[in-house]
């Protein structure tokens, strides 16, 4: 099946085929960043333009895109409130590595929405943890930081760690690393709590970095309570506890932490916070600002930059500009509770989906983020939700899901809505399933 449906892509893409070919005359891997080549596809797909829930390749095929830039274009591509923003700020500069107006509106912004008192911004959410992590080992003097197995917080090198033998041991798959993990990261599994409690009791863990719920190795929801013994023991350890929101900001206007209260020492949101334009925020409480005050005071050799966190670009005046324009205008309480009730259609439909076909496959949804895992049980943890791994089962149904005008996120099966889908786009998404399943059976 994966060979006719490969085929079948080759033979609909001649354009992106010829300008893959081209491609690979210049560009290292025939593509501009190496993660662009590690589709399904036999070369890449080459995109023409994309609109709300929508894009066009080269060839002229339209798609409903339930990716999304894998959650940097969550509120639709191209939202017209943040490109009016672009168009405005295009005439006014770009960078000057200096404030402006748009600043102050966005740091009051978003301390009335997620409830931390202070803000900074980054370039990527892989920058935002990079600094998180580091205010937090400055803050605390402690050198290590705990991740859950399975994680994914963007390149920093000290949490890509899977957890092997109860030790932390580098990611696999990784190039040139050059950190011992063992010294700087321990790791537990998510939702278990004695193990949490026990890799926290010496007190020598600086910050748990953590998504609310894990997204990056299929879905896994936290246990009822988990959050509670989680905010808890790093309390009683004096360890900081960093929630990364990049994706669970798909619960709602105030990702997970507003929708469940939590009460989290730094808060991490980047991807599509300026609606798809590079960008990234990191908000800390009123006390890790005040130690962080102490700290920057304590390590001054007169500032110049080299604290080691900051980029030369990082909150340029674009990136403000078209956040403020997003965080007023995009991501509202309307369009959350379309994409929502979106997403539960869609959960829905694919629950009947597997219902029908009698597969022992589990549906899991975050807000607007929805997952279907070939396992019959949710997971409750990173390497259960890694034992339900079929790689070339999902290669085939994303490509052949391509190939009837459908995308979803790449490496797990995680759909996500934005503002513009529509419920016959999860309806066509739906029954594409359902074809695609019968075909692989009778393959
Ligand atoms: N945090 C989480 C939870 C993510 O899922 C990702 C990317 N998948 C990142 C951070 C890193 O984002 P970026 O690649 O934009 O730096």
């Amino acid at each position: 099946m994966t060979a006719r449906e490969r085929a079948r892509f080759a033979a609909a893409n001649p354009k992106s085929e010829r300008l893959a070919e081209e491609a690979k005359a210049s560009l290292f891997g025939g593509v501009p960043m190496h993660w662009m080549a590690d589709w399904p596809t036999p070369f890449p797909l080459f995109v023409a333009e994309a609109s709300g829930a929508r894009f066009k390749d080269v060839d002229g095929h339209d798609y409903v895109d339930f990716c999304l830039g894998d959650t940097g274009a969550m509120f639709g591509h191209a939202p017209p409130p943040v490109a009016a923003a672009i168009r405005e700020q295009a005439a006014r500069g770009y960078t000057t590595m200096l404030p402006g107006e748009d600043a102050v509106w966005v740091g009051n912004e978003l301390k009335r929405r997620f409830g931390l008192p202070y803000w900074q911004v980054a370039a990527t959410a892989t920058d935002a943890n990079r600094y998180a992590l580091r205010w937090a080992r400055a803050v605390t003097g402690r050198d290590r930081i705990l991740v859950f197995d399975g994680c994914y917080h963007g390149t920093v090198e000290e949490t890509m760690v899977r957890l092997e033998g109860g030790k932390a041991v580098p990611r696999p798959g990784q190039l040139g690393p050059v950190t011992d993990v063992e010294k700087t990261t321990r790791v537990v599994a998510f939702n278990d709590v004695a193990a949490l409690e026990k890799a926290l009791a010496p007190g020598d863990i600086a910050a748990v970095l953590a998504e609310p719920a894990m997204t990056n190795i299929g879905m896994v929801l936290p246990d009822a309570g988990f959050h509670d013994a989680l905010r808890d023991l790093t309390r009683k350890a004096g360890t900081l506890l960093i929630i990364d929101e990049t994706h669970t900001i798909s619960t709602g206007p105030g990702g997970w932490t507003r929708a469940f209260g939590l009460a989290p020492d730094i808060f991490v949101l980047g991807k599509p916070v300026a609606g798809g334009i590079p960008c990234a925020v990191f908000g800390v409480s009123a006390d890790v600002a005040r130690r962080m005050e102490a700290a920057r005071a304590k390590a001054s050799a007169g500032g110049h930059g080299h604290s080691g966190m900051g980029t030369t670009l990082s909150a340029n005046a674009f990136a403000m500009h078209a956040m403020r324009a997003n965080l007023k205008n995009v991501m509202t309480d309307e369009a959350f509770a379309h994409m929502i009730l979106l997403a539960e259609r869609l959960s829905a439909g694919l629950e009947r989906v597997i219902a029908a076909k009698g597969l022992p496959w589990s549906v899991t949804q975050i807000g607007a983020r929805c997952e279907f895992q070939f396992c019959e049980k949710p997971p409750r943890s990173g390497r259960e939700a890694e034992a339900a791994f079929h790689d070339s089962l999902e290669k085939c149904i994303h490509l052949a899901l391509l190939n009837r005008g459908v995308m979803i996120t790449p490496f797990h099966n995680m759909t996500l809505m934005c503002p513009q889908t529509q419920a016959p786009d999860v309806d066509h998404l739906v029954g594409a399933l359902g074809d695609v399943i019968d075909e692989i059976r009778n393959a």
